[in-house]
């Protein structure tokens, strides 16, 4: 497949990948807000703690600009499973999203997924807004507002009471499929009591596929840890959650071989944590150099930074 070349003959400020994912086979990502833009602080989120911790929806960007990159990426890479709006953050913080949504059904035959904390949907105009997207994939982390706060840490304006309230009435109103995922800390939230009470909530919900995951990469908080895996597995089945085997895929996203290699690793590891072992597998069949002395030198301009989590070493680009 051909990846999207980006900042080249084509520049593409608001699309990224087709990406691998787990849920949603390969992906087109989108993200419509600024970097680190959300209204929760996760104590595992992979972007670090929350640069522009905000509740209020605004017009980050222009829809169209949105869709018309989408179309340019489309005609370089067709070879995915969905349109996924996901952000650098929280996506329904953007005011556009609906529009945004109904214009790429419009001029896309691929589904519209949107990834979300599920914050916002006690607002009738997020919901509104998300009504058109094929799939939906909130989160839900903690049964009690003590833990929510504990290890969402969201705005001040939100609570878990409203959170829940919200997808239920998002699920009376939407025709889609809804899929929540649930992120499991250790020692946090990961107890037979605590998954309980979470499966009742996505019961009473009613949700149509439930998803565990695992902070696999470097969290904000450096003493958040991945569950033991019996822990998991019982998880999965108080959950009845969908298969736990993927967790450790390469995870290996599309690359743009005509760009520097410094660029590729920099574009990846802003949207992620990257590991050492997925830059060597990216970069193997198309720089010839050393990449232990790209990695380096690229460490020493203050470009990356390596840290260890899980006994593995990532890359991160510093927040500046
Ligand atoms: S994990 Fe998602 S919801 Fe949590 S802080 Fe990060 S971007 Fe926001």
């Amino acid at each position: 497949m051909q990846q999207l070349k980006k900042k080249q003959e084509h520049s593409f400020k608001y699309v990224f990948g087709p990406v691998p994912s787990r849920r949603l086979g390969r992906s087109l990502g989108i993200s419509p807000i600024p970097r680190k833009t959300c209204n929760f602080t996760c104590i595992y989120c992979q972007l670090g703690r929350t640069t522009n911790f905000t509740n209020k929806r605004v017009d980050f960007f222009p829809s169209e600009a949105i869709v018309e990159e989408v179309q340019k990426a489309l005609l370089i890479t067709d070879q995915i499973d969905y349109v996924t709006i996901v952000g650098d953050g929280e996506p329904t913080l953007y005011a556009g999203l609906g529009s945004l949504i109904n214009s790429l059904k419009k001029q896309t035959s691929f589904p519209i997924a949107v990834i979300t904390n599920g914050a916002l949907l006690y607002r009738e105009d997020v919901r509104h807004d998300l009504l058109n997207a094929d799939v939906i994939l909130p989160t839900l982390d903690a049964p009690t507002e003590k833990l929510f706060r504990l290890i969402n840490r969201p705005h001040k304006e939100i609570n878990l009471k409203s959170i829940i309230e919200g997808m239920k009435q998002f699920r009376e109103e939407y025709k889609g499929q809804f899929w929540v995922e649930v992120m499991l800390v250790k020692g946090k939230n990961d107890t037979p009591e605590i998954l309980s009470k979470i499966k009742d909530i996505i019961d009473s919900i009613g949700f149509d596929k439930v998803f565990i995951n695992v902070p696999i990469r470097p969290p904000a908080e450096s003493w958040v840890k991945i569950p033991d895996p019996e822990v998991l597995l019982e998880a999965q089945k108080i959950l009845s959650a969908e298969s736990i085997s993927l967790y450790e895929t390469s995870d290996v996203t599309s690359i743009d071989k005509t760009a520097p290699p410094e660029q590729n690793i920099i574009e990846i590891a802003q949207r992620h944590p990257l590991r050492e072992d997925q830059v060597y597998s990216l970069l193997e069949t198309f720089y010839k150099n050393d990449v232990e002395n790209l990695l380096l030198k690229m460490e020493k301009e203050g470009k990356i930074k390596s840290v260890i989590y899980n006994d593995r070493k990532f890359f991160i680009v510093p927040q500046k």
